[in-house]
């Protein structure tokens, strides 16, 4: 058999998760374990290597509920807290294996910095802090991880730069408003697609579910899930019964095959 990658939807919400907090709206009150979203992020393992691709505010539950024991780095998308709040809780990792790469564009490092300074600081670091190394991701340069080929594709988030990540036959992309035609073609031929449907109603910064299915469409993967989903959208299993037979929605939990070739 194959080598297989293995893909973990650690989390499948929008940045307030899924019940939102106070919120009686009827899917928050859902008693389906598919309507409960953590905050977005999936875990890509292969060859014992594990990957996450964003680390928001829920990271350490995620871990915790997975049982991941050991991180070979974190690749973000963007800077936005829904996709970095908990990186401080890298710190377990980080005893046990020493810094924790982390790939990312230059500005979402910057941003990284300033918040996180202690993480990062050269001198007087606070006992007990974390560390990371840093890989600076570039538009057009595939780079390395766990001895796979990783390619960065951007898109935008309305006017914010975003990456997605295609790992062999795997694209994951979210907070997409727009990709440009040269990156489309980097998706082109992949098995599994991930990528981002908000809610029916149009959004600034987000594909609603109709432009999600129409990107779906026009790649043509064999299979693809959407995530970074509201509450708004409906019920996971109402949602589910619209969409075309090689299109779903991902839910928490959710794991994947796929062969690497
Ligand atoms: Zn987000």
């Amino acid at each position: 058999m194959d080598d297989m990658m293995t893909i973990t939807f650690l989390g499948t919400g929008t940045s307030q998760g899924i019940p939102v907090i106070g919120s009686n709206h009827p899917v928050c009150l859902s008693k389906d374990s598919r309507d409960k979203r953590l905050r977005v992020s999936v875990l890509v393992s292969w060859n014992e290597y594990n990957f996450v691709i964003d680390c928001g505010p829920d990271f350490r539950q995620q871990m915790l509920t997975n049982s991941v024991s050991s991180l070979d780095g974190i690749l973000f998308t963007h800077e936005h807290a829904d996709h970095t709040a908990g990186i401080d809780d890298i710190r377990p990792f980080f005893f046990r294996q020493g810094d924790i790469p982390i790939f990312a564009h230059k500005r979402v490092i910057d941003s990284l910095k300033r918040r996180f300074d202690y993480i990062f600081a050269d001198e007087n670091r606070y006992p007990g802090a974390p560390a990371v190394q840093v890989n600076e991701v570039f538009k057009d340069t595939p780079f390395e991880a766990g001895e796979m080929d990783v390619v960065p594709i951007e898109a935008f988030h309305n006017r914010l730069q975003v990456f997605g990540y295609r790992i062999g036959d795997f694209v994951y992309l979210t907070d997409v408003k727009r990709v440009e035609e040269d990156q489309v073609q980097k998706i082109m031929g992949a098995k599994v697609l991930v990528v981002n449907a908000l809610r029916e109603e149009p959004h600034h910064s987000h594909f609603n579910l109709e432009e999600a299915v129409e990107f779906a469409e026009m790649i043509g993967a064999d299979k693809t899930y959407f995530t970074h989903i509201s509450h708004l959208l409906g019920f996971h299993e109402e949602v589910e019964k619209k969409l075309p037979d090689n299109v779903h929605l991902a839910y928490d939990n959710l794991k994947l095959n796929i062969p690497i070739s």
